[in-house]
C-alpha cells in the first residue's frame, strides 16, 4: 500500500479570507441551533441510556447546555471492556490495509465537517475560532500520520539475516485499551489516542472528558460512518472518579492511554501496576501529564519577537495548553524593557465569548478552574509584583484577564505549580546558565523555548534544557504532528511522542519469528 507523503493540514486564515470567515460564522450559527440534545452511550454498537445524567455547558455562557449525557457506571464499564475484548478477536486479524483505510476515511469525513466540528469546540470548550480550527486540523493530521505509520509497521519487518534461518518480526496489537483524554484538546488528543489504538489493531473503551463529551460523541459518529465495526470503539461517558478505577483495574484491560493532570495520571499508573485476579499481563500505561513550561529570554534576544512569543504561548487558549508558557525567565539586562513591552502587548488582548470572531482569549473551562486560577492569582500577588490583569471579568462566562506577575522567586508556588490558566510568572535570571537552571528546576519537563541570537547559547540550551519539546526563537506551543513529536519528561509523563515515529510502537507488541531452513 502506497500513500502520498504526509503533509500537515493547512490552518484557516479567518482574518484574511472572507469566505472561510463566512463558513465558520455559518457553522457557529448552525451549531447554536443544535445545543442541548441528548446523546447515548454506545457499547458494541448498541445505544444505551442510564437514569443518571450530566450536562456539558458553554463556558462562554454558563447557563447554556451543550449536550446531555447518560452517566456510565461500574456495570457498564465492565460490559464495555468485555465487548471490546470480543471485538478484538476479529479486529486484531483485520488486514492492516482495512484499518488504514478506516483512518483515511475518518480524515476525509473530518475534513468535510471541519467548521461544524470547530464550532462544537467553540461552544463546548470555549476555544476561539483559530484554536478550534487548529484542533480539528491536528485531529486530521493524526489520522493521516498514523495511517502512514501503520503502513510502515504492518506486515513482516526484515531482520538482519541469521545463516540457515528465515526470520522476521511482526508488530501485533495489545488488546483492549482504555482511552482517557482531557478536555483541552477535546478532538485532537482524543482522536490521536483512539486512532493510534485502532489502527494498530486494538479495541477501545473511550471515556471522554466530562467537560467535552459532545465533541467526543461527534468523533465517535465519524468512526461509525467511516465503517468501524461495532465494539471496536465503545463510547462510555461518565465521571472519571466513578468509572475510571473500574476501567483501569479491570483484569481484561491491556493498556491505558491517558492524557490529563499529574494527579490523575499518577493514580492511574499506581492502580494499573496492581495485578487483578485473573490478569495475565503487565498493563501498559501511557500517561501524558502537566507542564510548567518556560521561555528563556536572553540578553541577546530580539526582544520584540520574544515578547510576541511569550504572549501567544502564555495566553493562547487562555493558557490552558499543557505546552503553555507559564514562566518567562528573563536575563537581567533586558528584564525591565521586556516587562514594559510585554505589558503593552498583553493589554491589547481582547477577551470575550469564543462564539464571537474577535476575541483572542475566550473563557476558562469551568467554575472549578475559574476559582482555582483566581486563587493562584492571589498567591502570585503575594509572591511577586502584579504587572497587568489580575481580575475576573464579570459576565455570563468564566472570563479572567490575562495576568502577568513579575519578580516571582524561582521556588515560589507560582513558579512551580501548574495553574492551567492565563497567568504568567516572570522570573529574573542573572546569567544564561542560571536561566537554564531555573528552567529545569520544576518537577515537570514538557516544553521550553529560548530566544537568543547567540549560537553558543543555542548549543548550550540544546544540551542542558531538559524538556521533551525544545524550541528556539519561536513560541513553545503549537507542536505539529510529524514535525514536532510531542511528549514530556519527568512528571510531564511517559514521553510518548505523540505524532512521531515512535508512537504506534506503544500500542503494539513485537513477535520475532525464526524458522530453520538448512536441513
Ligand atoms: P484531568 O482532570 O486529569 O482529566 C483527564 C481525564 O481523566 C478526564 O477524562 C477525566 O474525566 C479523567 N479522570 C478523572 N479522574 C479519573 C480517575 N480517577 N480515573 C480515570 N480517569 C479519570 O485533566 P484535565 O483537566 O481534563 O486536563 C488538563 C490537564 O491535562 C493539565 O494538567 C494539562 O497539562 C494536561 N495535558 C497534558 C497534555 C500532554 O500531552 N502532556 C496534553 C493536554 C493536557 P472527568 O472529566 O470525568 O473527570
Amino acid at each position: 500500500m502506497q500513500l502520498a507523503e504526509f503533509k500537515n493540514e493547512a490552518l484557516s486564515d479567518f482574518k484574511g479570507n472572507r469566505q472561510l470567515f463566512r463558513l465558520m460564522q455559518e457553522a457557529v450559527a448552525q451549531v447554536g441551533t443544535e445545543l442541548g440534545r441528548e446523546y447515548d452511550l454506545v457499547i458494541g454498537g448498541e445505544r444505551l441510556k442510564t437514569s443518571g445524567k450530566f450536562s456539558s455547558i458553554n463556558p462562554s455562557q454558563k447557563d447554556q447546555v451543550v449536550g446531555v449525557f447518560s452517566k456510565g457506571n461500574a456495570e457498564l464499564a465492565d460490559r464495555a471492556i468485555q465487548t471490546a475484548e470480543r471485538a478484538f478477536k476479529g479486529w486484531a486479524r483485520t488486514p492492516v490495509e482495512q484499518r488504514v483505510q478506516l483512518l483515511l476515511r475518518t480524515a476525509e469525513i473530518l475534513r468535510r465537517r471541519q467548521y461544524t466540528y470547530a464550532a462544537w469546540m467553540v461552544y463546548e470548550a470555549g476555544k476561539t475560532w483559530p484554536e478550534a480550527d487548529a484542533d480539528i486540523a491536528e485531529a486530521i493530521d493524526f489520522a493521516e500520520f498514523y495511517a502512514r505509520e501503520m503502513v510502515r509497521l504492518g506486515g513482516r519487518q526484515p531482520l538482519p539475516p541469521v545463516p540457515g534461518e528465515k526470520n522476521y518480526l511482526q508488530y501485533l496489537p495489545l488488546g483492549v485499551g482504555v482511552v482517557i483524554p482531557p478536555w483541552n484538546f477535546p478532538l485532537a488528543i482524543l482522536a490521536g489516542m483512539t486512532l493510534a489504538s485502532i489502527v494498530a489493531g486494538n479495541t477501545v473503551v473511550l471515556k471522554p472528558s466530562s467537560d467535552a463529551p459532545t465533541i467526543a460523541h461527534k468523533f465517535f459518529e465519524v468512526l461509525e460512518e467511516a465503517g468501524m465495526p461495532p465494539g471496536v470503539v465503545n463510547f462510555l461517558p461518565g465521571p472519571g472518579s466513578e468509572v475510571g478505577d473500574v476501567l483501569v483495574e479491570h483484569p481484561r484491560t491491556r493498556y491505558i492511554a491517558f492524557t490529563g493532570s499529574k494527579e490523575v495520571g499518577l493514580r492511574i499508573n499506581e492502580l494499573a501496576a496492581k495485578t487483578a485476579p485473573g490478569q495475565i499481563w503487565v498493563k501498559r500505561v501511557i500517561v501524558e501529564m502537566g507542564g510548567k513550561d518556560a521561555i528563556i529570554v536572553d540578553s541577546e534576544a530580539d526582544l520584540d519577537r520574544a515578547v510576541e512569543g511569550v504572549a501567544v504561548s502564555a495566553f493562547g487558549y487562555q493558557g490552558q495548553k499543557c505546552s503553555a508558557c507559564s514562566r518567562a525567565i528573563v536575563l537581567e539586562p533586558v528584564y525591565e524593557a521586556f516587562l514594559e513591552k510585554l505589558k503593552q502587548r498583553v493589554e491589547q488582548i481582547k477577551v470575550g465569548p469564543a462564539t464571537e470572531p474577535e476575541p483572542y482569549m475566550g473563557p476558562v473551562i469551568n467554575a472549578r478552574s475559574h476559582q482555582s486560577i483566581l486563587e493562584y492569582i492571589q498567591i502570585g500577588r503575594q509572591e511577586g509584583r502584579l504587572i497587568t490583569g489580575g481580575r475576573e471579568i464579570p459576565g455570563p462566562g468564566f472570563f479572567i484577564q490575562p495576568t502577568v506577575i513579575a519578580d516571582v522567586p524561582p521556588r515560589a508556588r507560582l513558579a512551580q505549580e501548574e495553574v492551567f490558566g492565563p497567568v504568567l510568572a516572570v522570573i529574573k535570571a542573572g546569567s544564561f546558565e542560571e536561566a537554564i537552571e531555573i528552567g529545569n528546576n520544576t518537577e515537570y519537563g514538557l516544553t521550553g523555548s529560548v530566544y537568543t541570537q547567540n549560537a553558543q547559547k543555542i548549543a548550550k540550551a540544546a544540551e542542558d534544557f531538559f524538556v521533551g519539546n525544545l524550541y528556539f526563537n519561536r513560541k513553545c506551543t503549537g507542536a505539529l504532528v510529524g514535525g514536532h513529536p510531542f511528549g514530556g519528561f519527568n512528571m510531564s509523563g511517559t514521553d510518548s511522542k505523540a505524532g512521531g515515529h515512535d508512537y504506534l510502537l506503544l500500542f503494539t507488541q513485537a513477535k520475532a519469528v525464526a524458522e530453520r531452513i538448512d536441513f
